[in-house]
């Protein structure tokens, strides 16, 4: 008897007992694995979470993937989402110019307002010599959907 973790193509979670790995092929070729939740049969094997090596070089980014909870990291996506759809509504983008319009708000030197754009490392450590007030965005998440 072998269990595995499976999801369905609307993200849902659920495991699977099966006699064997032939058996789960077998039965899966013949559409009798379905979703509990939604009774699709798109189903695939979850993927374990990624093993990420420690110790390299270059500092890590922070990444987040869909590898213990589903649902967890379908609402993150979706939070993600709903991050940048506010930020491309209320800030307006200045591209590589970011550094140089932000000090300029930051001095006075023009008017006041939401700006997003692209600093590299040395940009971002000037501006935050300089007080200037600017955060990272985490990475706008692939929207399966909006893609298919
Ligand atoms: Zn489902």
């Amino acid at each position: 008897m072998v269990i595995y973790d499976l999801i369905c193509d609307a993200n849902h979670a659920f495991e699977g007992w099966f006699k064997g790995a032939d058996d789960f092929t077998q039965q899966l070729e013949q559409g009798m694995v379905s979703c509990p939740v939604c009774d699709s049969q798109a189903i695939t094997k979850k993927l374990a979470a990624p093993k990420i090596s420690r110790g390299a070089a270059s500092p890590q980014a922070h990444i987040a993937a869909g590898g213990g909870s589903a649902e967890a990291f379908s609402k993150l996506q979706d939070m993600l989402g709903r991050v940048h759809d506010f930020i491309e509504k209320n800030f307006e983008d200045v591209g590589n110019r970011f550094a140089e319009e932000a000090l300029s708000i930051h001095r006075g030197e023009r008017e006041e307002g939401n700006i997003r754009g692209i600093v590299s490392q040395d940009e971002l450590e000037e501006l935050a010599e300089e007080g200037v007030s600017a955060m990272r965005l985490p990475p706008k998440p692939i929207n399966k959907k909006k893609l298919n």
